[in-house]
């Protein structure tokens, strides 16, 4: 017995002289480049009697500025509301950005893409495929130098992950939209808006996830099953009010979306993400840091809400919600290795 153990021992020692120990790669977070600036509240989808919306475009700006917005996208159905029609509205305060929602469809299914910062009325664009149609419209902002939205997929349950993975030159994806038929949470089996930003991800497409209102009615009762504005928005980390800053941030992901909760800062570290939250009255927060296929990697009532790195888990995203219901989801981090250490 004795002997053997010995042999044992001598083998051991012989392999971890013999093979060379490689440390696994340490995982860390690919840091965004830092952001100077403040944050801008916007909402980059809304009608007016451009095409079915409910009040002018003069009155649909106003219900913004007057609510604290920063900016604006008016984007009507293949219509082009030139701001500079507006301009009596657009002060220090308060920018509109030139906008339109290409509306197009494949056989039964609405693909709808926003252009945003187009110089111009967009044509929409058709194909012979429904991804070919989608792509078609993404190109047609691309060719203007505008910046894209995919908008609402599950809207007549259009198109879905598989679809939306095959598409190109895309940064944003409405993962919440404010019309009531659009179906965000999914059901019947077919995932909602944030389980297809999840399987995007995970599949390694790199597309932020934005939150919009689709506002169409400004007049009468503001109600759940009418298409009022408030519901969705984007604040932008961005070092000015002006539309091509706001665009860049925007598809660097230097945002998060919301349906109510307001963050202070989202700060990122090789190894950390702080998520600090603006409290309000008494409300309290629950924050969920999501990862690859969408698991729950951790769940705290703190604030700052804080995620540490410990192994990779391909991305790291956080769902805020208040004690009313209400959202806020921060863009996601992505996992890299570093070089082994020798
Ligand atoms: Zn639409
Ligand atoms: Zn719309």
């Amino acid at each position: 017995m004795k002997i053997r153990l010995t042999t044992l021992a001598a083998a051991l020692a012989v392999a971890s002289c013999t093979v060379e120990r490689v440390d696994p790669p340490a995982a860390l977070f690919e840091v965004p480049a830092a952001v100077e600036g403040r944050w801008y509240k916007g909402n980059t989808h809304t009608h007016t009697t451009e095409s079915d919306g409910d009040s002018p475009p003069e009155v649909v700006a106003r219900w913004y500025k007057e609510h604290g917005y920063d900016f604006l996208v008016l984007s009507d159905h293949n219509v082009f509301t030139d701001p500079a029609t507006l301009a009596e509205l657009v002060d220090s305060t308060f920018l509109l950005v030139p906008g339109e929602e290409l509306t197009s469809s494949f056989e039964e299914r609405p693909v709808h893409v926003n252009g945003l910062n187009i110089p111009g009325v967009v044509e929409a664009r058709s194909d012979s495929t429904l991804v070919g149609t989608i792509q078609a419209n993404v190109d047609a902002v691309r060719d203007v130098q505008g910046v894209p939205h995919i908008n609402h997929p599950n809207f007549r349950w259009a198109y879905g992950a598989t679809e939306l993975a095959q598409v190109e030159r895309d940064r944003l994806l409405e993962i919440f939209n404010g019309h009531p038929l659009v179906h965000n949470e999914g059901g019947g089996g077919t995932p909602g808006m944030e389980a297809v930003w999840d399987s995007l991800l995970s599949g390694g497409k790199r597309i932020y996830g934005i939150a919009v209102d689709d506002a169409h009615h400004f007049q009468g009762e503001f109600a759940p099953g009418r298409a009022n504005p408030g519901r969705g928005w984007v604040a932008v980390k961005a070092t000015a009010r002006e539309p091509a800053a706001l665009m860049e941030a925007l598809e660097a992901g230097a945002f998060y979306a919301s349906t109510g909760v307001v963050l202070a800062d989202v700060r990122v570290s090789p190894d950390r993400i702080e998520v600090h939250i603006t409290p309000e009255d008494d409300f309290r927060y629950t924050t969920v840091f999501i990862g690859a296929s969408g698991r729950e990697l951790a769940r705290t009532g703190a604030n700052p809400a804080v995620y540490e790195l410990k192994e990779d888990v391909g991305y790291v995203r956080a769902r805020l919600t208040d004690s009313g219901g209400a959202h806020a989801w921060t863009q996601p981090v992505f996992v890299v290795h570093a070089p082994a250490r020798r």
